[in-house]
């Protein structure tokens, strides 16, 4: 049993437990593809690295500059969407792993390997720290040519200098690439005063950002983040349809609307922020939540007035207000005017909608 896993049983153990039934979401298979096709529209390219528990490596390379994501997730085993109950046996063969989008105008991968050798000991097999298994091994899963000859240059160079054990640290092509469970993603962030973040990720969190003071991200590059969340986000059907389930579908795309008292925000009285579930964006607060008697999560203002978009319907013989999200479309139900004060408003929304993250202690 790794140190994590203790934490994770002790602090966290309700959450744990009710995530791990859940499927991973998506999987990105990857095969090797020539250099230029990596360089996408935006330009970005992809490094997927494991250096023992992906909170950490995800934690360090979200702050550096260049870095435009980080998604937590598995690689590297024997069977098809793993979940993280079934990768913490190590039975499986994947890797925890940090999949990052990053742009090579602003950091090459040399520099993203300097990181990654200098944040993990690339020197223990199967191990890092407490934290031992094949799902914690270091490895680099290079998606060209380029990354392999970089990655296998840097392994004999940068790492050899830095350490004084022999490397042991994989380089392999990357396979199927599983994003992990939601509570996964954002860990440190969402998550700084949980055992392990505190006595395990700190104290190398602060050896990083003074080790690399120079390639982190300004408050300038995180303005520029939060604005590019908040830009308009368009799929076609087929995407939509792809990760959205039957009835979210139906409400969000098709601007359907579920049965009253049968989706499972209505009588949700938890303290927490109601997002877009085909986005993600923030829409509404628990603070602004009210009881309606509708059957249907009632709210009487959004979060921010910028993040829903209202039009006038007049379906069914009634002259209401559609309420979508602002940044994807979805469909997320309707306002009228009789709501409670300051706003008079009654947001009337969707559960299938929303996504509900309940607020941390
Ligand atoms: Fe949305």
């Amino acid at each position: 049993m790794t140190i994590r896993y203790v934490f994770l049983l002790l602090g966290f153990s309700s959450i744990f437990f009710s995530s791990c039934a859940q499927k991973s979401t998506s999987s990105i298979p990857s095969t090797i593809k020539k250099d230029k096709e990596m360089i996408q529209k935006e330009g970005l390219e992809t490094a997927t690295l494991g250096a023992g528990c992906f909170w950490c490596v995800e934690a360090v390379f979200q702050e550096l500059k260049g870095v435009h994501s980080v998604v937590s997730g598995y690689t590297g085993g024997d069977i098809d969407f793993p979940n993280y109950k079934q990768i913490t046996t190590g039975l499986t063969g994947h890797a925890e792993v940090a999949q990052l989008k990053f742009d090579p105008k602003i950091i090459s991968f040399e520099e993203i390997l300097e990181v990654f050798w200098s944040t993990h000991d690339p020197t223990t097999l199967n191990r890092q720290g407490y934290d031992v298994g094949t799902q914690y091994r270091s490895a680099i899963f290079y998606e060209t040519e380029k990354q392999k000859v970089i990655a296998e240059k840097s392994k004999k160079e940068v790492a050899t200098e830095l350490w004084n054990d022999p490397i042991v640290t994989e380089i392999t092509a990357l396979g199927d690439f599983y994003k992990a469970e939601d509570y996964h993603q954002n860990y440190y962030t969402n998550n700084p005063n949980q055992g392990y973040c505190r006595a395990v990720i700190n104290p190398k969190m602060e050896k990083f950002r003074k080790r690399f003071k120079d390639k982190l991200k300004t408050e300038e590059d995180y303005n520029i983040e939060e604005q590019k969340k908040n830009e308009k986000i368009y799929k076609t059907d087929a995407e939509w349809k792809a990760q959205l389930d039957e009835m979210q579908y139906y409400v969000l795309r098709e601007q359907g609307t579920e049965r009253a008292f049968t989706g499972k925000y209505w009588d949700n009285k938890k303290e927490g922020t109601y997002n877009c579930a085909g986005c993600k964006l923030p829409l509404f607060s628990s603070k602004t939540k009210f009881k309606s008697g509708t059957g249907w999560p009632s709210f009487y203002e959004p979060l921010e007035a910028k993040n829903v978009e209202s039009e006038k319907d007049t379906s069914y013989g009634m002259v209401r207000s559609e309420v979508h999200c602002a940044r994807c479309g979805g469909h997320l139900g309707h306002v009228f005017d009789d709501g409670p004060k300051p706003t008079g408003l009654r947001y009337c929304i969707n559960s299938v909608s929303l996504d509900f993250e309940e607020e941390k202690p």
